[in-house]
């Protein structure tokens, strides 16, 4: 661990951004076998972004050359689960993680199947999407292909990480740099 330290005292290179959420289950650089200094990770509640996350993905664009973001769910989000079962009965502040994840629970009320993982999975597409229009500087990098942005599903379960496929069609073409 020492000697790692060492190493990255001159500066950090992570190769991915992960947009997480808070949920103590989900710890990112365990999920994908990752240490110091490899992920540049954003976490709130419902993964849901606001504007101080948003200037810390540019920043990571932007300075740290990270080329890929992986916006990261979870089953059983207990924010998502609030979104869907009592929007209107949350105090305080959490309102704005609600406000974000309305949608997302519209969106995929009609669903057959679990409400909340139907939200989950419809919440990270959205914020994907989201991020991929997201002016100035996201949205440039991803449509020059500069920059990935796809989305992902941790299974609190199994373990296992999905990338949703819905997330990875159509995308531009990726640049090697
Ligand atoms: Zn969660």
């Amino acid at each position: 661990m020492q000697r790692l330290c060492k190493k990255l005292e001159d500066g950090q290179a992570p190769f991915a951004t992960i947009v997480g959420c808070s949920d103590s289950r989900v710890p990112n650089e365990l999920i994908f076998d990752q240490g110091l200094g490899d992920l540049f990770i954003i976490r709130t509640a419902g993964q849901v972004s606001a504007a101080a996350s948003y200037g810390s993905m540019e920043f990571a664009t932007l300075k740290l050359k990270t080329k890929l973001i992986v916006v990261l769910g979870h089953t059983e989000c207990g924010a998502v689960a609030a979104a869907v079962e009592r929007p209107e009965d949350v105090p305080g502040h959490i309102v704005t993680l609600i406000n974000e994840i309305k949608s997302a629970v519209s969106k995929s009320a009609n669903k057959p199947g679990n409400k909340v993982e139907n939200a989950v999975r419809q919440n990270v597409i959205e914020q994907v999407n989201s991020l991929r229009d997201l002016e100035p500087i996201l949205s440039k990098k991803y449509k020059n292909g500069e920059l990935l942005i796809v989305g992902a599903l941790y299974d609190i379960h199994s373990g296992k990480v999905e990338f949703l496929e819905e997330t990875l069609v159509n995308l531009p073409r990726f640049k090697r740099m």
